[in-house]
C-alpha cells in the first residue's frame, strides 16, 4: 500500500486492532442472527511525512451503506463550541453581508445557522441526505456531494469563491486528503482563510487514545504532516490553536502561500513541541501497540474480577469509541451485560460485533449496578454529573482510557 499523501510504500505498522465491523453499524434485533461484515482495523505510518493512516481494504464503500447518521445538533456542548467559533471568526475576519462562507461537512447546520442569523452568505457541503435536509430547513443552501477539486472548480465557475472555508472534524475522515486539500485551495479567494479542526495525533499518542481509531477515520494528523500537505498544494498554515475537544484537537488557519498574512509564532511552537515529543522518530510509533494492549488488558482484568466477585457492571455511552475498545478486547455481554445511551435512535439496538444491548439510562435506577463504565471518556465529567444519583446506591464511575481509573 502507498501513503495517501506522498505515495511512498507503507511498511510500518503503528497500531493493529484486529478486525471489527464499522463502528456505526448498530444492529436491530432481527439482524442478530445474520453474519456481520468485519474489516481490518490497522494503522500504518510513513517515516518521512509521518501521516498515520488506515490500511486499505476491499469493499470500503460498504462501510457507508449504514443508514445511521450522526446529527451534530444532538450535542449541547458541540453547539456551544460552534457558537463560540462563529463569534470569534466573525470578529477576527470582519465577516459581513459581502462575505462568502463555505462549510465542508456542514451536517445538520449546527454551525452555519449562526451565519444565516447574521445575514452572512454561506453554503454547506454535505453528502448525507438526512442531515443536509435538516440544514436546508434552517435556510442554509446545501450541495449534497463530497468535497474535492472537481466540486471546488465547479464552485469557482459559478463565482463562488470563499472568504472563509470551514472544515470541522472532516479532514481526518477524507479518503483522498491531497485532492480535498487542493479543493480547499481552488475554492479560496486570494486573501481568504481556511480553518480546519482535527484531533491532534500527539494527544492521541500521549493519552493512549487508541479507541478513537475506527474505519471511517482515515488519517491521524500532526501539525508537521498537515503543514507538509498544505505546502504541497500551495497553501500555508499561518496560525494554529490547541483545543480540548475530542481529547485534544488542533485548529489550523490556512491561506494561499503568497498571502500577505504573517505566520504566527504559534505555528513554530507546536512544530517544535511535536519534534521534542518524538513525532519525527519511529520509536514513539513503534511503542504504541504495547501501550494500547496494556489498557485493553486492564479493562478485561477489571471486568473478570467483578464477575468473579459477583459485582454488577453497566456501561454508559454507545459511542464509536466504545465499539473500538470492546471489539479489540473481545468483550461480550457475559462480562458487560448492557450499555446505556440517552439517544433514542440507538436504544433497543445492539453494539456491532459485541452484540451488547443498548438500553435507556432509566434502567440504571432499576438495576442499580455497582460500577458504571463510561466508554466516551471525553464526556466523563458530564456523565458523572448527570447520573450522580447513582452514587446514592454506592455506584462507582470508571473510565478505561488512558488507564483504568475510578473517578
Ligand atoms: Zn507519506
Amino acid at each position: 500500500m502507498k501513503c495517501r499523501h506522498c505515495y511512498n510504500s507503507l511498511e510500518n505498522v503503528f497500531l493493529d486492532l484486529g478486525f471489527a465491523p464499522p463502528s456505526n453499524a448498530y444492529l436491530t434485533r432481527n439482524k442478530l442472527n445474520t453474519p456481520e461484515l468485519y474489516f481490518p482495523l490497522k494503522l500504518l505510518v510513513f517515516d518521512k511525512c509521518w501521516l498515520v493512516q488506515t490500511e486499505d481494504y476491499a469493499k470500503a464503500d460498504e462501510l457507508f451503506s449504514s443508514d445511521y447518521a450522526y446529527f451534530s445538533s444532538i450535542s449541547q456542548s458541540w453547539l456551544k463550541h460552534a457558537k463560540t467559533y462563529f463569534e470569534m471568526v466573525q470578529k477576527r475576519f470582519s465577516l459581513n453581508k459581502e462575505s462568502y462562507v463555505i462549510e465542508v461537512a456542514s451536517n445538520d447546520g449546527y454551525l452555519l445557522k449562526n451565519f444565516v442569523a447574521e445575514n452572512i452568505p454561506c453554503l454547506g457541503i454535505e453528502p448525507t441526505a438526512s442531515t443536509a435536509a435538516a440544514a436546508e430547513d434552517l435556510g442554509i443552501p446545501v450541495i449534497r456531494e463530497f468535497f474535492g477539486v472537481e466540486l471546488a472548480k465547479g464552485l469557482v465557475e459559478e463565482g463562488k469563491q470563499a472568504d472563509l472555508i470551514i472544515g470541522n472534524n472532516v479532514y481526518a475522515h477524507v479518503p483522498d486528503i491531497n485532492d480535498f486539500t487542493s479543493g480547499l485551495k481552488a475554492a479560496l479567494k486570494p486573501e481568504g482563510v481556511i480553518t480546519l479542526e482535527f484531533p491532534h495525533l500527539m494527544r492521541l499518542i500521549e493519552s493512549v487514545q487508541f479507541d478513537t481509531v475506527y474505519h471511517e477515520h482515515f488519517s491521524y494528523l500532526s501539525l508537521t504532516t498537515v503543514n507538509s500537505i498544505f505546502s504541497s498544494v500551495g497553501l500555508r498554515i499561518w496560525d494554529v490553536e490547541e483545543l480540548n475537544t475530542h481529547g485534544g484537537s488542533l485548529r489550523v488557519y490556512g491561506c494561499h502561500d503568497d498571502s500577505e498574512r504573517i505566520t504566527s509564532k504559534n505555528v513554530n511552537q507546536i512544530l517544535e513541541q511535536e519534534l521534542e515529543y518524538g513525532l519525527l522518530d519511529n520509536t514513539v510509533y513503534q511503542e504504541f501497540q504495547l501501550r494500547a494492549e496494556r489498557v485493553k488488558n486492564s479493562l478485561v482484568n477489571f471486568l473478570i474480577e467483578q464477575k468473579i466477585s459477583g459485582k454488577s457492571v453497566a456501561a454508559y455511552g454507545a459511542a464509536a469509541k466504545g465499539n473500538t475498545i470492546l471489539n479489540f478486547a473481545g468483550i461480550k455481554p457475559d462480562l458487560l451485560p448492557y450499555v446505556c445511551d440517552s439517544a433514542p435512535s440507538k436504544q433497543s439496538k445492539y453494539m456491532p460485533g459485541s452484540h451488547i444491548p443498548i438500553l435507556s439510562p432509566d434502567v440504571l435506577k432499576a438495576r442499580k449496578p455497582e460500577y458504571i463504565l463510561i466508554l466516551p471518556w471525553n464526556i466523563a465529567d458530564e456523565v458523572v454529573e448527570q447520573y450522580s444519583y447513582a452514587r446514592e446506591w454506592g455506584a462507582q464511575f470508571v473510565i478505561a482510557v488512558p488507564e483504568l481509573r475510578i473517578i
